[in-house]
């Protein structure tokens, strides 16, 4: 079976799931610090643990000089806590050195890769965390893979088997186009857990069956 186009699955997930528009969710900042802290956990964990530290913590530059014990107890739901409380401080403290102030809507006027490259320089900051941090606080045009978006587009055929996580964030985003990528994103997380899953996917009743490359191979799992 040919590669399937983008544009072809994107119709499918929207007639099975609905349309998706972009909308701001935090300021950057923020941002960055709940997608650090949604790291290994999934999002019900992180997201309580990301309003418990802005609870304790309502202006981020106090993170800067707080003791990390400080910063782990609150986000401890979250799993990894003392890790990510590091991650997070020295992510801040060298956003401070390197721009001045505690403020990433700088990145808005820079192209998308050296908005990325600038914040990949980040310490405990990989290319999805700041693909995440572009797409949903500032709507430029990156394509955060997280392992549903990886899996998915492994099984349709759109990014070759053996392709590392961070050049499937570059074929994809090359393959949809910009206006579209946000919505992509968020519907092939919604196809990854609703229906291709990553134990026993739901071949038989896909909506994406008759164009998935991988179906002869994945249905006989279901
Ligand atoms: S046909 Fe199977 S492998 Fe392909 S996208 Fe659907 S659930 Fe995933």
């Amino acid at each position: 079976m040919n590669k399937p186009s983008t544009s072809a699955i994107l119709k499918l997930l929207e007639q099975q799931y609905g349309r998706r528009t972009w909308q701001p969710s935090n300021d950057p900042l923020s941002e960055l610090i709940l997608t650090v802290l949604s790291q290994n956990t999934s999002d019900k964990n992180s997201r309580p643990a990301f309003l418990a530290l802005r609870k304790a913590f309502p202006d981020w530059s106090l993170l800067l000089v707080a003791d990390l014990e400080a910063i782990a107890e609150p986000i401890k739901s979250g799993g990894l806590a003392t890790i990510k409380a590091g991650r997070i401080q020295s992510a801040l403290r060298e956003i401070q050195q390197r721009h001045g102030s505690l403020n990433l809507h700088f990145l808005a006027d820079m192209p998308l890769e050296e908005a990325r490259e600038w914040l990949v320089k980040l310490p405990g900051v990989g290319f999805k965390t700041a693909s995440c941090v572009l797409l949903f606080a500032l709507g430029i045009p990156a394509m955060p893979v997280d392992t549903h978006v990886f899996r998915v587009a492994s099984r349709l055929g759109l990014i070759p088997l053996k392709t590392t996580i961070e050049k499937a964030h570059l074929l994809l985003e090359k393959s949809v186009p910009s206006s579209d990528i946000y919505e992509f994103h968020v519907l092939m997380i919604e196809h990854g857990r609703r229906s291709c899953a990553a134990r026993r996917p739901s071949c038989g009743s896909c909506i994406c069956k008759n164009i998935c490359t991988g179906y002869d191979k994945y249905s006989t799992q279901s």
